[in-house]
């Protein structure tokens, strides 16, 4: 069955036949904490036959989102410690996060800010919200990148986009515009001409970080979506979250790395999960995340590398975390070296 509509509450799930009838009582205690959205695309593409399908266990919510565990934050990167105007996170010196708005076409069950998007969450900025949030970037010269995120920044309108891509033109310094967004995946024909449009408005150069975890998620329609953007002239990366029962398995990660290379986006980043609150069922050791990453290496080609990081808890930004290749301080004798195969080769400290 495809719905016609985005699901958004416990009982249009068991309608869709997505969740067991006797599991309605606790979706429901989940809804009343974090926000449930799946667009007609994204229902589309889960398998009811398959109890573990990948898909379904990214936007379906489960039971166990009701155990919180004590290392579990509401804000598990800390956005609120480097917010110093509404709707910005000034974490690194030359680039901030700018929160336009905090609605997603879908909600992700493990996603780090679950406690701040959503209809109940932190809304979208209000007309003179985004001004201060513009005179902050035009205040501090060392803005160099600003980067749209949420909330996704593409549930926008064209005409509200435009406007904001407008604000930043005229800031000189500015000169890289990043969105990180779901919506070329979710819901593709929303990138149409006056999307397009809107996001040339700045006149910047504009990179798109698109957000999959799986390669099932790449259907035909998201591909098209995302060429009309790389053929628009935005260059594409990727961001995929590392996450238990979706892609801890280096095929599917792998296959998903080439299926965006394919696409001509780059990998970039790949996330070992944070600790947000009723998502320990998606969280692997980062050791296990280290044998999945180490065995993409030399398998598939170094385009398809994504560079694993975590956000350190607290807001100190994010840490590199692949394992390294090299052994040895080379001090007085030799680097050991191991190659894609695990064999271990000497090099000289110079
Ligand atoms: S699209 Fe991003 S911000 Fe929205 S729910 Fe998913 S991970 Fe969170």
């Amino acid at each position: 069955m495809t719905a016609a509509r985005s699901l958004k509450a416990a009982d249009d799930l068991v309608s869709a036949g997505l969740i067991e009838p006797e599991k309605l009582a606790s979706i429901r205690a989940v809804a009343d904490r974090y926000a449930i959205a799946l667009t007609p695309t994204l229902v589309s593409l889960i398998d009811r036959t398959d109890r573990q399908d990948p898909i379904a266990r990214q936007f379906v919510p489960d039971p166990a989102e009701l155990l919180t565990t004590p290392e579990e934050h509401a804000d598990p990167i800390g956005d609120q410690v480097h917010s110093p105007v509404k709707g910005i996170v000034h974490r690194y010196p030359d680039r901030v996060l700018l929160k336009a708005v905090h609605i997603c076409p879908v909600y992700c069950r493990f996603c780090f800010r679950r406690e701040m998007v959503g209809p109940q969450g932190d809304g979208t900025l209000a007309p003179d919200e985004l001004s201060a949030a513009l005179a902050y970037i035009r205040e501090h010269a060392e803005i160099w990148e600003v980067i749209l995120t949420g909330g996704d920044p593409l549930v926008l309108s064209p005409r509200r986009l435009a406007a904001i891509m407008r604000g930043l033109a005229e800031i000189p310094h500015v000169k890289i515009v990043r969105f990180h967004t779901r919506v070329p995946v979710v819901e593709p024909d929303r990138i149409d001409a006056a999307m397009i449009a809107a996001l040339k408005e700045s006149g910047k150069v504009v990179y798109i970080a698109l957000h999959a975890n799986h390669p099932r998620e790449m259907t035909d329609a998201a591909r098209a979506a995302c060429a009309r953007l790389v053929d628009a002239g935005f260059p594409m990366v990727s961001q995929t979250v590392l996450l238990r029962g979706v892609n801890d398995d280096p095929t599917v990660l792998g296959d998903l790395m080439k299926c965006f290379v394919e696409t001509r986006i780059k990998p970039y980043y790949l996330h070992h999960p944070d600790l947000a609150p009723g998502t320990g069922h998606f969280r692997l050791d980062i050791a296990e995340g280290q044998r999945i990453v180490s065995a993409l290496r030399g398998n598939i080609s170094g385009l398809c590398q994504p560079t694993y990081v975590l956000d350190i808890p607290g807001g100190h930004g994010k840490a590199v975390i692949g394992e390294s290749a090299v052994r040895g301080d080379g001090d007085g004798g030799c680097y050991s070296v191991s190659d894609f195969r695990g064999e271990e080769h000497a090099y000289p400290p110079k």
